[in-house]
């Protein structure tokens, strides 16, 4: 039973300055895909920096309805950059959250793939997910959304060898990211040593954009996503494709890589027909900072958004770099389908540029 405040809260005491500097001018509103779903001023960046100040100083009292305002986040860091304050709004959620879940406000879904995490190293609970080990030169971080999807892992690692690249992959664990951003921060100090010890390298290529960013900043590691290491070595092709290209948030806002998965499709034959919002501005699929698993209502309304505006474009498939925002985004195209008859294909781009490959081989 969750009845403690948290008062003198151990995690947002960090940024109670910060949470000060908030001029509440809601720029963080325009585009917070939480907020042009709910309209409710308490769903956006905003409304929790005040609720979690509330916290704070005790005059408001943890509760269900705090917890689920705090965990209604996609991570999509959209506010990051429109705050004049440069208010470092995702820490002070997943701070807040810390603090919630150490008064006993963590969700049974959230807690389950914690535990998962601690019985077997995977977010699935399934001991029998591994990484295809393998000798090679380059470290490679899978991430356990590419260990729970071995054929896509095995194209990528084709791609990489086809490139002359020769990637190490370790019978490796969870880099811990869904501990930090949902706020099992005690689990997450004891996890960290045991993945540092079981990936002990200090620079990495990876296949997830969420991944690369929390191998950076959860644990200091130089990592590099796919992309970038092979955007130089891929050879021409003449796929002959049109498309739109969706920026997972992690790549366009959180990496800044926003032209190489660009100048891949443009090397392979691939036109890309821009949707309204697109590249740092692009829109968050609604997949990310734990709410596929706590809220899919909401998580499938931003994600149907998305889908229309790709089918605005006109083309006939929608690329994306990211193994969430495909999952989501597949199945908000399949539900457009059904309901509307509209359609539009997702395809991640190692399958494009697997094409690619195939196609320049046939040509030299
Ligand atoms: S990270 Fe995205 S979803 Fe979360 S408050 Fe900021 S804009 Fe809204
Ligand atoms: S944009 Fe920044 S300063 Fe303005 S209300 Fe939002 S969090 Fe506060």
């Amino acid at each position: 039973m969750a009845t403690k405040a948290i008062n003198n809260s151990k995690h947002l005491k960090k940024y109670e300055k910060e949470m000060n500097m908030c001029i509440r001018c809601a720029y963080c509103f325009e585009e917070c895909p939480v907020i042009k779903e709910t309209q409710w001023d308490t769903d956006g960046a905003r409304g929790k920096i005040i609720m979690s100040y509330g916290l704070l100083t005790g005059e408001l009292e943890p509760s269900q309805y705090i917890a689920d305002k705090l965990f209604r986040c996609t991570f999509c860091r959209d506010c990051l950059d429109k705050c004049p304050s440069n208010i470092n709004i995702l820490e002070i959620i997943s701070s807040a959250r810390a603090d919630l879940v150490k008064a006993g406000y963590a969700s049974d879904t959230h807690k389950h793939v914690i535990k998962n995490i601690k019985d077997t190293g995977n977010i699935y609970g399934d001991t029998e997910v591994i990484s295809q080990e393998r000798e090679g030169k380059i470290p490679l971080f899978i991430g356990c959304q590419y260990l729970g999807r071995p054929n896509k892992t095995k194209k990528y690692i084709k791609i990489l060898e086809k490139l002359g690249i020769d990637p190490v992959v370790e019978n490796e664990m969870c880099c811990g990211y869904p501990m930090e951003v949902l706020g099992f921060r005690e689990d997450f100090e004891k996890h960290k040593e045991k993945f540092q010890k079981s990936f002990p390298y200090k620079d990495a290529i990876t296949l997830c954009p969420t991944c690369t960013v929390f191998l950076r900043e959860g644990h200091q590691i130089d990592a590099k996503h796919v992309l970038q290491v092979m955007l130089e070595k891929l050879p021409k092709a003449n796929l002959d494709m049109k498309v739109t290209y969706h920026d997972p948030c992690d790549f366009s806002r959180g990496l800044k890589i926003i032209e190489e998965p660009r100048k891949i499709l443009e090397k392979l034959g691939v036109e890309i027909v821009e949707m309204k919002n697109n590249k740092e501005n692009s829109r968050c699929c609604g997949g990310g900072g734990g709410i596929l698993m706590t809220d899919q209502d909401l998580s499938g309304d931003i994600a149907r958004k998305r889908i229309k505006e790709a089918i605005e474009t006109g083309v006939d498939i929608l690329v994306t770099s990211c193994p969430t925002c495909e999952q989501v985004l597949k199945k908000a195209a399949q539900e457009i389908s059904e309901d509307e008859g509209k359609s539009i294909s997702v395809r991640n781009i190692e399958d494009i540029i697997w094409r690619g490959l195939k196609k320049s081989a046939e040509i030299s």
